[in-house]
């Protein structure tokens, strides 16, 4: 199997905590595959007047304990393997996060940086009217991903609600607020990776003025950024796609932001030195943050991680390879699992107040993702502790051990 291959990876994780946990093999099997998997062709009229068709997805991998959640994604280099290794991958988040929810993904093989607003939306509700029947508010929530967001979510809850003929804005989360969505849900999962960070300097009793380093300035990273920043933390390494910098006294996010937004990227910062995308992973800091892509620590650069601590804002950034290399190394790494489930959190907290028909205050919310993402991180790390594993095995196996318990108890096995 691939080092590379997030799915080979998602399933050498779930085999391994099996075997920790004496999984019943049928069980094992049963959870290694998605229970239901989608392709739509989705025609989609042109600007220039041509007809385009492209390839989506929707997987359910499992629902023993509740709706499937899980977002879309629009990239070219969207796979059926990826969708499936990232549906997985919520199921394993929303059990260890104690939601109600089961693990879906969703993509389309798209390039929406080439595309106009108008061919975007033809398709998002193409699409959405392609897998209509497989999504609802009780069966499958989509949310935003890669490449989509509150403005998606919008053409799908419409696109939905058309087909209904009446407003369903529980059957997607991450819509604008002004029609449903919930406050603090765009900022969300950067939010919980800073609020993890912040467990880990508490837990690793870290001293003095913390240093950390983020890959990726998009949602997750510039959100985490900013609120470590807002607690008092030094970002002493910021990257995305085109490269990265560095500067010992510290980045202002907020400033860095201005600085990406006129010129597309991180680089050429005032006052910061230019530095390559593998040597912001290798910079010497407390708290490393990858929160761009998957795959980026792996058995070739595991050995030079300065980093006391990688807190992962990305999915599946740390390859199981990588993650063995880490744990004899002694580094602490808290899971995408667990550190990046602040997004799927507030997207229940939305789905909950639609549900209700309620709008909670921005501190509500604020509150109750804090409570709940202090409450898993140190379930996570304690039970850690006491059984001598590291934190990506101990998250795994109380996810893995929730799911297995749902689907033995609903009984479909003979
Ligand atoms: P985004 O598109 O907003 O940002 C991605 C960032 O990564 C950009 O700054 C981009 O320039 C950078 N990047 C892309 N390729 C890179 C590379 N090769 N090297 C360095 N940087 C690179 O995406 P996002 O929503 O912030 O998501 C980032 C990761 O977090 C993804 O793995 C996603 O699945 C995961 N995630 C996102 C959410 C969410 O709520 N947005 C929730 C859970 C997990």
């Amino acid at each position: 199997m691939s080092e590379f291959s997030l799915l080979s990876n998602v399933i050498r994780d779930l085999e391994y905590v099996a075997g920790i946990i004496e999984l019943d093999r049928d069980i094992l099997e049963f959870l290694k595959v998605p229970k239901r998997v989608l392709e739509v062709s989705i025609p989609v009229k042109m600007d220039d007047g041509h007809l385009e068709i492209f390839t989506g997805y929707r997987v359910q991998h499992n629902d023993a304990r509740g709706p499937c959640k899980g977002g879309v994604r629009y990239h070219p280099k969207v796979t059926l393997d990826e969708v499936k290794a990232l549906a997985m991958i919520m199921t394993w988040k929303c059990a260890v996060h104690d939601l109600p929810y089961g693990g879906a993904k969703g993509g389309v093989v798209c390039n929406p940086k080439e595309m106009s607003t108008e061919e975007i939306e033809r398709l998002t509700r193409r699409y959405t009217f392609m897998i209509a029947d497989f999504i609802g508010p009780f069966r499958d929530v989509p949310a935003p991903d890669l490449y989509t967001g509150p403005r998606e979510m919008a053409w799908m809850m419409d696109t939905y609600s058309q087909l209904k003929g009446y407003l369903v804005p529980e059957v997607v989360t991450g819509k604008p607020t002004c029609i449903w969505g919930s406050e603090g849900r765009t900022g969300a999962t950067g939010r919980g990776v800073a609020i993890c960070a912040r467990e880990v300097v508490k837990a690793l009793n870290i001293r003095g003025r913390v240093t950390v380093a983020i890959q990726g300035f998009g949602n997750v990273g510039f959100n985490a950024a900013k609120t470590l920043y807002d607690m008092g933390f030094r970002i002493i390494g910021v990257s995305d796609s085109k490269g990265g910098i560095y500067s010992l006294e510290g980045l202002n996010p907020y400033k860095l932001m201005a600085h990406k937004k006129a010129t597309g990227s991180v680089v050429g910062f005032e006052g910061a030195r230019t530095i390559t995308n593998e040597e912001l992973l290798a910079l010497k800091c407390d708290i490393l943050i990858p929160a761009a892509i998957e795959n980026v620590l792996t058995s070739r650069n595991a050995d030079i991680i300065e980093a006391r601590a990688v807190v992962e804002g990305a999915n599946g950034p740390t390859t199981h390879e990588a993650a063995k290399i880490l744990r004899e190394r002694n580094v602490l790494v808290v899971p995408d699992i667990l550190a990046n489930g602040g997004g799927v959190t507030v997207s229940y907290l939305e789905w909950i107040q639609n549900l209700h028909r309620e709008h909670w205050s921005l501190d509500e919310v604020h509150k109750r993702l804090e409570e709940r993402m202090v409450r898993v991180f140190w379930e996570v790390y304690k039970n850690s502790v006491e059984n001598g594993r590291d934190m990506r095995t101990e998250a795994m196996v109380i996810a893995v051990k929730r799911v297995a318990e749902a689907v033995k108890t609903l009984g479909i096995w003979p």
